[in-house]
C-alpha cells in the first residue's frame, strides 16, 4: 500500500490531523494499533475549554505544595516510586510555572486556544456531529467564600486580558441553575464560553466517518514498525506494508517511544487520570459539567451517565492502575449531587501526555523534513485536537498557518 502520507495514533488529535490532510487532497492512512479514539481521548471530561488560556501550572504557594507533599489530596497524587524518575520534569515544569512566566506562556498559549471552539464546530458540522457538542459552558462551584473571592479575581483579569466570559451565581442563585446540588456551597463561577462535549469517544469516531468519507484510510498497525526510507516512510500493517511520503506522529502519551528511536530526546511526562459513571438518582439531573473546585474532583453529565473525573496522578504511564484519588473523591460527590450505583466495573484510565513548558509540540521534526509531530496536549487535547489537525495540515501541506507554530516548535527542546 502506498500512500502520501500516514498518521500514526488515531486519539483526537491524529484523527483531526487526518481529516484536515485528507480535505487538503492527500490520500491518508491513519494507523493506531487499537480501534480509534480508545486510549485518552476515549475517557477525558469533555471539555473544550475556551477559557484555558493559562494551562495548568504547578502550584508555587507553600500550602498548596505541603498538602501536594502529604499526598492527601483528591486532586493530586503521586506515586513516590515514580519520584526519582520523574524530578528532572517536575523541576522544569516548577520553573515554567512561576508566575512570570506562566503569564508568558499563556500569552503564546492563548492564541491557539482562542480558535478551539469554531475549529471543533466547524468540523462537527461537516462530520454531522454537532448532537455531540452542549453550549452549556461549565461551572466552578466554591465551598468558602475566600475560594469564590480569588477565583472571581482570576477570571476578571482573565476577561481584561484575554476577553474570556463568565458570570457569577451566589448561592441562591446557584441553586436555581443546579436545583440538584447540595446547598453547601456559597456560590459558583461560570465560564460561558466553552462548550461541554457529552460524549467524547462519539465525536472522535464521527471525525473518523468523515475521514474515510473523504476517502481516508484506518488500518491497524504498530507505530514501533517505521523505518525511514531514502525518501519517506515504511512500516507493517495488518494489511501489509505501507509506504507514505510523510509521517505525522500523534501518539499522545506513547509519542516518545517513537520519537526516541527516531533520535529525538524530549522531556515528556503523563499526568494519569480515572473516570467513573453514575446513574443520577430518581430525577436527579445536573445541567452543567461541575467541578468542586476545593475538593479538587469534576462532574460531568454524559450520554452514559454522570462521568466523576479525577485530577492528576504523577505515576510511570505504564505503572499499575491506583484509582486512590477516585475512591476520595466518590463520597463526598455523593453529597453534593445524588448519584446512584456505578455504571463501569472498574475505573478507566488516561494518561495526559505533558510537557515541562506546558505547551504542545507541533512541526516538523527538526532532522526530518517528512516528519511531523503533534503530541503533547497535556490537558488539553480535546481541546485543542481539531486546531491542531488544521495547523498540522497547513504545515504539511505549505500553506500559510492561521496561528503562528513557532512557539510549538519540535525544535524548542533541541537548541
Ligand atoms: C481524566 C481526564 C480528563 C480530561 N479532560 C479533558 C477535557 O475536559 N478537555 C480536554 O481538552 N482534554 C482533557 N483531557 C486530556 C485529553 O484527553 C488528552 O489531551 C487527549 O485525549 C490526547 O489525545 P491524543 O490524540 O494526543 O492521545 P490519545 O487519545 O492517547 O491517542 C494516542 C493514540 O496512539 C495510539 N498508539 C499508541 N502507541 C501506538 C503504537 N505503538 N502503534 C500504533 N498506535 C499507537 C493509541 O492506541 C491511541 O489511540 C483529559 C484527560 C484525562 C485523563
Amino acid at each position: 500500500m502506498k500512500t502520501d502520507v500516514v498518521v500514526l495514533g488515531a486519539g483526537i488529535v491524529g484523527i483531526c490531523v487526518a481529516v484536515h490532510l485528507q480535505k487538503r487532497g492527500r490520500a491518508v492512512v491513519l494507523v493506531d494499533r487499537r480501534g480509534a479514539a480508545e486510549e485518552t481521548s476515549f475517557g477525558n471530561a469533555g471539555l473544550i475549554q475556551r477559557e484555558g488560556v493559562y494551562p495548568y501550572g504547578f502550584p508555587h504557594d507553600f500550602g498548596a505544595l505541603l498538602r501536594y507533599g502529604l499526598n492527601r489530596t483528591i486532586d493530586a497524587y503521586y506515586h513516590p516510586s515514580a519520584l526519582p524518575r520523574l524530578a528532572p520534569f517536575l523541576w522544569k515544569y516548577w520553573q515554567y510555572s512561576r508566575p512570570a512566566r506562566h503569564a508568558e506562556v499563556a500569552k503564546v498559549y492563548s492564541k491557539l486556544i482562542e480558535h478551539c471552539v469554531a475549529e471543533h464546530e466547524a468540523l462537527a458540522a461537516e462530520s454531522d456531529a454537532r448532537h455531540f457538542l452542549r453550549r452549556t459552558g461549565w461551572i466552578k462551584v466554591f465551598r468558602t467564600e475566600r475560594q469564590f473571592e480569588r477565583r472571581r479575581e482570576e477570571a476578571e483579569l482573565w476577561h481584561r486580558e484575554f476577553g474570556i466570559n463568565f458570570r457569577l451565581y451566589d448561592r441562591k442563585a446557584l441553586q436555581d441553575l443546579e436545583p440538584h446540588v447540595a446547598p453547601v456551597l456559597v456560590g459558583a463561577l461560570h465560564w460561558t464560553d466553552p462548550v461541554a462535549v457529552d460524549d467524547p469517544h462519539g465525536l472522535a469516531n464521527a471525525y473518523l466517518k468523515r475521514f474515510e468519507a473523504l476517502g481516508g484510510k484506518f488500518v491497524q498497525g504498530n507505530a514501533a514498525s517505521l523505518e525511514p526510507q531514502a525518501s519517506g516512510w515504511r512500516m507493517k500493517t495488518v494489511h501489509g506494508p505501507l509506504e507514505a511520503g510523510t509521517a505525522v506522529v500523534a501518539l499522545g502519551p506513547w509519542a516518545d517511544l517513537l520519537t526516541r528511536a527516531l533520535g529525538y530526546h524530549y522531556p515528556l511526562a503523563v499526568k494519569r487520570g480515572y473516570h467513573m459513571h453514575y446513574r443520577a438518582a430518581g430525577e436527579a439531573k445536573l445541567n452543567h459539567p461541575t467541578l468542586d473546585t476545593e475538593r479538587g474532583y469534576f462532574l460531568a453529565p454524559m450520554r452514559r451517565g454522570i462521568r466523576l473525573t479525577t485530577g492528576a496522578e504523577f505515576a510511570h504511564r505504564d505503572a499499575i492502575r491506583t484509582p486512590v484519588q477516585l475512591g476520595r473523591a466518590e463520597p463526598i460527590a455523593r453529597e453534593l449531587f445524588p448519584l446512584a450505583e456505578r455504571l463501569d466495573t472498574e475505573a478507566w484510565m488516561g494518561a495526559r501526555p505533558c510537557t515541562p513548558d506546558m505547551l504542545p509540540v507541533i512541526g516538523r521534526a527538526p532532522r526530518h523534513d517528512d516528519l511531523f509531530f503533534a503530541f503533547g496536549h497535556a490537558h488539553h487535547g480535546l481541546t485543542l485536537g481539531a486546531v491542531t489537525g488544521r495547523l498540522v495540515a497547513e504545515m504539511v501541506t505549505g500553506e500559510a498557518p492561521f496561528v503562528d507554530p513557532g512557539p510549538y516548535s519540535p525544535e524548542r527542546f533541541h537548541a
